[in-house]
């Protein structure tokens, strides 16, 4: 017989709710995480059908972002054609791949930050860190996919260095409810990370 190591009866333990923000648009940084074919398109090998339903808020907020002059980061899952990370997914987004792109609906400018990573975490092995410290950037609003993976890894990254963390909850998806909801327990009460919505964010 399977035993099940969840019960049924297993609940997120806090009411979780999205709060209106302003912030100060020189010391925020916009961090977009794998909007790639990958992830987003539908014929990745990684597809997150949920992930369709952030493009256009994420596009927004991008949009009101830019005007304010908001830097912009881009992260790319980046993969070199043997990763082990391919044993637990199979392969995809390899480096300089069809797959790897960011989407054509948020594609990056010139001018932004973009990050080709490795691992699930932004951080790992990456300049994003110095970029930030360059620009003295404070406040991190992550969006993107996947929620409870390269999401939450890059969002406790952030805040293990100590920038604020702001997730717009419109602008995240999973696999799963399940993943999404948790992932949203994770980062308000294990990052003190603020919820919200990509409406409620006001750039200063
Ligand atoms: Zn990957």
């Amino acid at each position: 017989m399977v035993s099940t190591l969840f019960p049924e009866y297993v609940r997120i333990p806090e009411k979780i709710e999205v709060k209106p923000i302003e912030l100060e648009a020189s010391k925020t940084a916009l961090i977009i995480v794998d909007m790639q074919n990958a992830f987003v398109h539908e014929r990745g090998r990684l597809f997150v059908p949920e992930s369709r339903k952030t493009i256009e808020p994420i596009r927004k907020l991008l949009e009101r972002a830019r005007s304010k002059n908001v830097t912009v980061v881009y992260t790319q899952d980046w993969h070199q054609k043997d990763d082990p990370e391919f044993n637990i997914w199979g392969e995809h987004a390899v480096a300089g791949t069809w797959e790897a792109e960011v989407i054509d609906e948020l594609k990056p400018l010139d001018k932004d930050v973009l990050i080709k990573k490795l691992r699930y975490d932004g951080f790992y092995g990456t300049y994003l860190d110095d970029v930030l410290r360059m620009k003295k950037i404070e406040y991190t609003i992550i969006t993107g996919t996947v929620a409870n993976i390269c999401v939450l890894h890059t969002a406790g990254s952030a805040a293990i260095r100590g920038y604020r963390v702001i997730v717009p909850v419109d602008c995240i998806s999973a696999l799963s409810d399940f993943d999404y909801f948790s992932t949203l327990r994770q980062i308000s009460f294990l990052y003190k990370g603020i919820l919200t919505t990509h409406e409620k964010i006001t750039f200063l």
